[in-house]
């Protein structure tokens, strides 16, 4: 028995992406895999996702993009997010990587490579229609609007793509929708007039698909969906959605004690047992992505059974009381899943905590390992 492991259910993967399609109707999709495919594994999720027809991938990071490359993947793959000088920027250009630009360096940059390597680069131009991290705001548009035309009309860029990213996608009703929407439209309109007219447009995460359909455009960028998660409570659980989670995080106890009432558990005693009971010890902590904040909250199946964590997330282990049930070292416990067997949800940990399902998967660290079933990985 592994102390943990972390199986990821391909084909929950590929069901997935079979609803977030018929949701999508003629946009196409992209699967985002930043982050490790938000812990799942970038690489084996991307060939799953491959496999399941997916014509694009989305990344943050340039690395990323490059590693997919490295991995033989020859399809469109977009990275988004980079910093000046990034010596995978020119990689990347010349391995025919789509980048989003959104500022006058970032265009000069990859302008750059593509003269140097004699082709012309695809560059997504992002317009921040109100988030306010990356893309260009309505003071810089104008100024990069020019320099793309101009990158352009020399042949260093092909401009593919206009988009941008919501604040608040994934709430139906959000006021901050609608004015995005409108800049967006604004931001178009003036590209236009600076003779930019490419014909993919892509402003839709998972919870925009969601909460507003109307705003697939040609492309979704879907990540969360994906992985069986909700985008956000407020539009239902992953089961709600008709999506399965994909990851389940399995462990077995380390060691099981009888204690009396009164037994203070774990740093700091900040729980002691009320009667006496069996305690569980669950070989996996905060070096593995298991929050801290899930100390004295989080619940586990311990051979099917839900018990609560008690006391404080440790570094390598933490402590579930299992109350009268029989339980001795090598019990399997299973801390999150899909929910089909009496283990609770990534959703249901990131509730507990006071965080989203996103952060409680992408956290899983390099320590545990990744299995693959329902798939070729
Ligand atoms: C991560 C990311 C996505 C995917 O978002 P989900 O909510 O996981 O679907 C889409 N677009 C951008 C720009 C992102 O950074």
């Amino acid at each position: 028995m592994t102390r943990g492991v972390a199986e990821v259910d391909l084909s929950a993967i590929a069901a997935n992406l079979d609803v977030v399609a018929e949701r999508a109707g003629d946009a196409q999709v992209m699967a985002v895999v930043k982050a490790d495919a938000y812990g799942h594994g970038m690489l084996p999720v991307s060939r799953a996702a491959r496999a399941h027809g997916v014509p694009w991938l989305g990344v943050a990071l340039p690395a990323e993009a490059l590693a997919l490359r490295a991995d033989g993947d020859a399809g469109r793959v977009l990275a988004w997010l980079w910093t000046p000088g990034d010596p995978d920027v020119d990689a990347c250009v010349a391995q025919g990587i789509d980048l989003s630009v959104s500022t006058t360096w970032a265009l000069a940059e990859v302008a750059a490579a593509a003269r140097r390597h004699g082709t012309s680069a695809r560059v997504h131009v992002k317009v921040d229609t109100g988030l306010s991290r990356n893309g260009a705001g309505p003071a810089e548009w104008p100024d990069v609007l020019a320099a793309v035309a101009q990158a352009g009309a020399e042949g260093a860029v092909d401009v593919v793509a206009l988009w941008t990213h919501f604040a608040d996608a994934d709430t139906p009703g959000a006021g901050s929708v609608a004015a995005q929407r409108t800049r967006f439209a604004d931001a178009v309109a003036e590209a236009a007039a600076a003779g930019l007219r490419p014909d993919l447009q892509h402003l839709s995460n998972s919870g925009g698909l969601w909460a507003h359909p109307d705003l697939r455009a040609g492309l979704v960028r879907i990540g969360i969906a994906m992985y069986g998660l909700t985008p956000a409570p407020a539009l239902g659980t992953g089961a709600d959605l008709g999506l399965v989670p994909a990851m389940t995080l399995r462990s077995a106890l380390a060691n099981t004690k009888a204690v009396e009432p009164g037994t203070g558990v774990s740093y700091g005693h900040t729980w002691s047992t009320r009667a006496a009971t069996t305690l569980g010890l669950v070989p996996l902590g905060y070096a593995d992505g298991i929050p801290r904040a899930g100390s004295d909250r989080v619940e586990v199946a311990v051979a099917g059974q839900r018990h609560r964590c008690v006391g404080r997330v440790a570094m390598d282990q933490f402590v579930v009381d299992l109350g009268r049930d029989a339980a001795e070292a090598g019990t399997p416990v299973v801390l999150f899943g899909p929910g089909y067997s009496g283990e609770p949800t990534a959703d249901d940990w990131a509730h507990a905590m006071g965080t989203i399902g996103y952060e409680i998967v992408t956290r899983i660290g390099p320590r545990v390992p990744r299995a693959y079933v329902g798939g070729a990985a």
